[in-house]
């Protein structure tokens, strides 16, 4: 086994993130629940290893949207901010209505955590969120967070959840974040359009030219996760202290094999960088 693999088996404490398209079915955008029971009892065995776990979940918005009988055409009107957070006030206490019943069955506790960008760049509202997830690992509870879609319209928002996984990760100070997403890992040029884009295994360095590899779209309608975004997330988690791995929610069962050690998608090793300050970096986001 891969030496940089083999040390995912130490990981203590880590952040999940999985994507709307990765929860519903492409066709009707109803919820997957197989795929979503799956998720659960990965999150739950790897808790019952005694890691610390957080969820950061999409799905909110997608899911209001089908609650109210929103088609995805509907959502590009003028009204979009208010529809948007209109669903994601519909769709977030659904979705956690779902997380809650299928956790419940594991008997584990789950908790809710809605963010903005002001979570962060505040220090006392930072500090605050701080100390919250520390006393829910403390409790053995697994946080499920999302962005507050409905209360954050442009200047305080976050903007994806790539992203906001990430400064989740930096917050809690996770040893490992895990996006879940449709595509295997990051390539030398989209594999879709080029069949001779190669596969990259393991990044250890975020260069220049790495950067630009990022493709605006990973081709999906729901979800705001592009490549780039998940460039992005892995500049704030690599700078933080925190590996990242970017593998395929195809199959979840990959979450617990890459705990242990299988190597699965795209590895991005930590680089800490004493000079990163998550605060102004996350007040320049969207800027
Ligand atoms: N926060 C949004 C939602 O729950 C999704 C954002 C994203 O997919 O990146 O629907």
């Amino acid at each position: 086994m891969d030496a940089l693999r083999e040390m995912m088996k130490d990981k203590k404490r880590i952040v999940i993130k999985i994507g709307s398209s990765s929860l519903q079915h492409a066709q009707t955008g109803d919820l997957d629940y197989i795929k979503l029971e799956l998720l659960v009892r990965e999150l739950c065995d790897i808790r019952n290893q005694g890691k610390d776990v957080v969820l950061v979940s999409s799905g909110a918005i997608a899911a209001g949207r089908k609650a109210v009988h929103l088609k995805n055409t509907e959502e590009k009107t003028e009204s979009t901010i208010a529809v948007k957070q209109a669903c994601a006030a519909v769709g977030q206490a659904r979705l956690m209505m779902t997380y809650q019943k299928l956790f419940g069955e594991y008997n584990q506790v789950t908790a809710q955590i809605l963010m903005t960008k002001n979570t962060i760049v505040d220090n006392l509202n930072r500090y605050n969120a701080h100390n919250t997830f520390s006393e829910l690992f403390n409790l053995g509870v697994i946080p499920i967070v999302n962005e507050n879609d409905t209360v954050a319209t442009y200047e305080i928002e976050i903007g994806d959840n790539d992203t906001l996984s990430a400064i989740v990760a930096a917050l809690v100070d996770a040893d490992l974040l895990i996006l879940l997403s449709d595509i295997d890992g990051l390539y030398t040029d989209d594999p879709r359009t080029n069949p001779d884009a190669a596969f990259i295994e393991t990044v250890p360095c975020l260069t220049e030219e790495l950067m630009h590899m990022g493709k605006k779209s990973t081709g999906s309608s729901v979800g705001t996760g592009g490549m780039n975004t998940k460039l992005q997330a892995a500049v704030i988690a690599t700078k933080s202290d925190t590996d990242m791995v970017i593998a395929n929610s195809r199959d979840l069962r990959v979450i617990h094999k890459i705990l242990e050690g299988e190597s699965i998608g795209t590895l991005f090793l930590k680089n800490p960088d004493e000079g990163f300050d998550l605060p102004e970096f996350v007040e320049g986001l969207n800027r």
